[in-house]
């Protein structure tokens, strides 16, 4: 037989738990504690994707004129701006094969020699 002596310890404070097995915490406080904890983590992380896609936004609606549907911008100009090219809201795949991928009503397609064209929303 193994014999394992574990000892179980507050997944907050790490203090030794006595009593039940299946205790995770010492007390209510530190229960409390590590779920706002993780709860805050969680706001923070959907905080800051949200912030990358709407800057994202701003960079490509930026980029375009009012009387245009398209212009053409450099990578490095995109990434100088802040742009974050992993964070998108869905993307599409035009008949022609082509792969856009969107932040809101804006997306970009990726041309030749690290240019992008930058699009607005295709209309249904
Ligand atoms: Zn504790």
């Amino acid at each position: 037989m193994l014999t394992q002596k574990e000892t179980k310890t507050c997944q907050l404070c790490n203090k030794p738990l006595k009593g039940r097995s299946d205790k995770k915490f010492c007390d209510d406080y530190c229960r409390a504690s590590f779920n706002n904890d993780l709860k805050s983590a969680a706001n923070n992380f959907v905080r800051n994707v949200n912030n990358a896609l709407g800057k994202n936004r701003r960079i490509l609606g930026s980029l375009i004129p009012d009387e245009h549907s398209n212009v053409k911008a450099n990578q490095d100009k995109l990434l100088q701006m802040g742009f974050q090219f992993k964070y998108h809201t869905h993307n599409y795949i035009a008949l022609n094969g082509n792969h856009y991928f969107y932040c809101y009503e804006y997306g970009y397609l990726q041309l030749e020699n690290n240019w992008y064209l930058i699009v607005r929303r295709h209309e249904d």
